[in-house]
């Protein structure tokens, strides 16, 4: 039986092959019809650049964003503007920075190795922050309802090494979980005899991109830290990079006024104060958030979709015990556990039949993945036609490997 499946798998896998494929699943880009959306960005202001205080957005100056920015920040992340940096085009550069900007802290508060938490599996772009820096990894498990809170106050309690964690609370990367109430509460109450300078890194990039009707919802840490008296340890990062234009929107950043006064002091040894007039522009496009929620049901009609083609395709596979994978209410992956062992040979038997996928290991700090089994799957960037060739090659080289193995 499993011998006529392996020739049956074999033969398709040859087509594959044969037919030259050039299919791409790899990175969690929005597909050209998503960015068409936001066209009408280009030209919005119509030649007025002036703002209601008088600011000329197209001068100098103005670290901390313009107010109209970070009341759209405010209304994205779901906090007071007085919280929220309005800054340049990508958050993960707002992420390093700050990040850079607490090595100096973390030394002078006495720190010699300086170590992270990450939520695992986890954002491959978070992990090479903290090698950037040398900055040592630590994993901890994620589960439905976000990281394993007991590892967590286990280990910030029991090394002080620890300095920050990385999370991504809603619709994460890649596996689509959203953090409960009870994980927000437990992050809130994170007790400050953690490592001196402890700080969440709250990367909160897919707050807004709800894939079915019935929304997860996030509790607000901002808050509850604030109640708790733990604000301080708190740094929330957002951006527009999959709302309107990937890698020219705006990224925002929200803590505690002295922190962000703190953080802009860092900044302007860089720069004279970031994009202003894309400030302008996406303030006008999307308002406020209802506007960002109108903005965000397109995409969702864009590429729902694509997340049901991926899925049905998958669920050939539920009764055969090959693979187990999530099915997010959000975000931009699909995550996919293989049996031990097996993520790298599915993934090379893939790109040999010309579907490249996100590496082995790369949902992993220092792309080790210690079981060999994640893969991250995103499904937005191609077309249906594309995606559902992609998808039949997968399934295609799972059943195989496992067949195999
Ligand atoms: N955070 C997460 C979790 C992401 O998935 C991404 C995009 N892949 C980013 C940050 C990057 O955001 P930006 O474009 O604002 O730098």
């Amino acid at each position: 039986m499993t011998e006529a499946r392996i020739v049956e798998l074999q033969s398709q896998y040859d087509a594959f092959v044969g037919a030259g494929l050039k299919l791409d699943l790899t990175r969690g880009k929005p597909a050209a019809e998503q960015l068409d959306l936001s066209n009408e960005l280009d030209g919005i202001l119509n030649g007025f650049y002036i703002l209601q205080d008088g600011t000329d957005v197209r001068n100098y100056g103005g670290i901390m964003g313009i107010p109209e920015a970070r009341r759209l920040g405010g209304e994205l992340i779901g906090t007071d503007s007085n919280h929220v940096m309005a800054a340049g085009n990508s958050s993960l550069t707002l992420m390093y920075q700050y990040v850079e900007h607490n090595l100096v802290n973390w030394h002078e508060l006495g720190h010699e190795t300086l170590k992270f938490l990450c939520p695992v599996p986890g954002y491959d772009r978070h992990f090479t922050v903290c090698e950037h820096f040398g900055i040592e990894m630590i994993c901890v498990d994620m589960t439905e309802t976000g990281p394993d809170m007991d590892q967590v106050q286990w280990l910030v309690q029991d090394d002080p090494a620890i300095v920050g964690i990385w999370c991504v609370p809603k619709y994460s990367n890649p596996t689509g979980y959203t953090f409960s109430r009870e994980t927000v509460r437990r992050f809130a109450e994170l007790p400050k005899t953690a490592g001196a300078g402890f700080q969440i890194m709250w990367d909160n990039a897919y707050a807004v991109h709800h894939l079915n009707d019935q929304h997860d919802e996030l509790g607000d840490l901002l808050v509850l830290a604030e109640k708790a008296g733990t604000a301080d340890q708190v740094a929330v990062f957002a951006s527009t990079s999959k709302i309107t234009i990937a890698g020219a929107g705006v990224a925002f950043m929200a803590t505690m006024p002295d922190r962000l006064a703190a953080f802009e002091r860092y900044l302007a040894d860089q720069t004279i104060g970031f994009d202003k007039v894309n400030q302008l522009r996406h303030a006008q496009f999307l308002q406020d958030a209802a506007g960002i929620r109108e903005h965000m049901e397109k995409h969702r009609e864009l590429i729902k979709p694509k997340f049901d083609l991926a899925l049905q395709k998958l669920a050939t596979l539920a009764d055969k015990d090959i693979a187990t994978w999530t099915e997010p209410n959000g975000g931009y992956f699909i995550s996919l556990d293989t049996k031990p062992g097996l993520a790298s040979e599915v993934i090379a038997l893939a790109s040999a039949a010309g579907v490249k996928l996100t590496p082995a290991g790369a949902t992993f700090p220092y792309g080790r993945d210690p079981q060999n089994r994640n893969i991250r799957i995103a499904p937005t960037y191609p077309s249906i036609e594309e995606l559902n060739q992609a998808m039949d090659v997968f399934i295609t080289c799972l059943e195989l490997a496992t067949l195999n193995a």
